[in-house]
């Protein structure tokens, strides 16, 4: 069984109660329009502390990647190799994720991904990432 995120805050509870909707939401300051991510109380860019939690369209970009090759807990031992990645949102945060469905060696920095929730049981739904199969349109996009 995969370990359950453990929250250790009310903001951290929120963000991944909306994961267990299969929603990625981030908060948006009402002060100033940013997205932020990791959840805060208060704005880092304008000192808000106004802000609604407004759904990502899921989709961004490879920020940067590692591949795990040894598992650090008994549950991912069957998961070795894995993506471990960051990923830069549209919206333009960055999340910690994983990386699914891909070969590792034919990542490069930039590529189209998108959100693809997985199920881990128990109702937790890890917001992981897969790449965008058809890159021409989307790098056609201005
Ligand atoms: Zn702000």
């Amino acid at each position: 069984m995969t370990p359950a995120p453990r929250t250790q805050d009310p903001l951290d509870e929120t963000f991944w109660s909306y994961c267990r909707r299969r929603e990625l939401r981030f908060q948006r300051c009402e002060g100033c329009g940013v997205w932020r991510f990791l959840p805060r109380y208060m704005c880092a860019q304008c000192g808000s502390p106004e802000f609604t939690w407004s759904e990502s369209r899921g989709r961004g970009v490879l920020y940067t990647w590692t591949v795990i090759h040894q598992a650090m807990h008994p549950a991912f031992a069957q998961d070795v190799p894995y993506v471990a990645a960051v990923v830069e949102l549209e919206e333009g945060v960055r999340l910690a994720t994983r990386l699914t469905a891909c070969d590792p060696g034919d990542l490069r920095l930039g590529l189209p991904v998108r959100l693809a929730f997985r199920d881990l049981g128990e109702g937790v739904f890890a917001p992981w990432f897969e790449l965008v199969e058809s890159t021409v349109e989307e790098t056609a996009a201005p």
